[in-house]
């Protein structure tokens, strides 16, 4: 049985926040309870889903596969391009990383992301608790991919220079004991690069229980960019730099915040047919998300916030 605690300050009590279900990918017609930490006040899925109810709300072909029709190979050329930004932040944190060593990319899906880095010359691995998107990074992308948890994962503590967490501590029952395995493996002055939804955006404001980033019932903590601050200070872990837009995750989350139905992997996942009307319609909400964007980041309220942090 998993506590049902706040993961920021191990509180119990939560006032009710709202009710909500698998709006995405309708996995399932059960609403699950948010409630938001009476102590802290950081939102969490209350009770969370058991461990075992976890994989039923995981559509198979959930992460990305480039290897299909046409349409699939356009949709990677676009997110080899939005990924420049999370490849810019990552580089920036090598650098500044005195330590030497590979990248490990948890959560590392198909493997793009790793695979980009290696092509530009810094050695990258990835992990995924998914047998078949390990698959995938090694045959799509080049990538040495392990299957399996980073708590259990094979590796020598102190291995790496650089730990990188896209979307995944969200998705967790218990990121501050995922937090604490990835600083094991980290070199002394190493550094982690997390990414998260930011519940303290202006998206989230407008869009309510409705906003893409609390992906129910996949998002089991729903950090706003103090709570993911505080959880990295908590795990031995010094903020170094903020970055609030993101071109890959923002302006896509509000026009899948409006229509998720036009989402092109919520298409795929849901057996509906995508053609390039489809495509566009989604591609003109997301070009509408884009000034919205941009001046949500200018304030520090984001719909993503990604952070570079130093192991103290
Ligand atoms: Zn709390």
């Amino acid at each position: 049985m998993d506590r049902d605690l706040c993961v920021r300050c191990n509180a119990a009590d939560g006032d009710p926040f709202f009710e909500q279900t698998d709006r995405l990918y309708n996995t399932t017609q059960r609403q699950f309870q948010m409630v938001r930490c009476r102590q802290c006040g950081m939102a969490r899925l209350s009770p969370p889903p058991p461990a075992s109810a976890l994989s039923a709300y995981y559509p198979d072909r959930y992460w990305f596969d480039a290897r299909g029709d046409q349409l699939s190979r356009i949709a990677e050329s676009y997110r080899v391009l939005v990924l420049r930004d999370h490849i810019a932040f990552i580089e920036g944190a090598y650098r500044h990383a005195k330590a030497t060593g590979p990248v490990l990319d948890t959560g590392c899906g198909g493997g793009l992301l790793p695979g980009l880095l290696r092509k530009r010359g810094i050695p990258a691995f990835g992990l995924d608790s998914s047998l078949t998107a390990c698959a995938l990074a090694w045959s799509g992308n080049g990538v040495p991919a392990v299957n399996g948890d980073l708590n259990k994962a094979p590796f020598h503590p102190r291995s790496f220079a650089l730990i990188t967490m896209f979307h995944v501590l969200e998705h967790l029952h218990h990121p501050a004991a995922y937090l604490g395995a990835a600083r094991d493996l980290l070199r002394d002055d190493g550094r982690i690069v997390v990414q998260v939804p930011n519940r303290a955006s202006w998206q989230a404001l407008l869009f309510g229980k409705n906003w893409n980033g609390f992906d129910v019932p996949r998002h089991l903590q729903n950090f706003r960019a103090e709570d993911i601050q505080a959880l990295l200070e908590h795990s031995g872990f010094t903020i170094m730099r903020r970055k609030f837009f993101s071109l890959r995750d923002n302006p896509a989350g509000f026009a899948t915040s409006l229509a998720p139905r036009l989402d092109p992997v919520a298409r795929r996942v849901r057996g509906l047919p995508s053609n390039s009307l489809h495509l566009a319609a989604y591609a003109v909400l997301a070009g509408l998300g884009l000034p919205f964007a941009l001046l949500e980041a200018a304030f520090a309220r984001g719909s993503s916030v990604m952070l570079e942090a130093r192991k103290r």
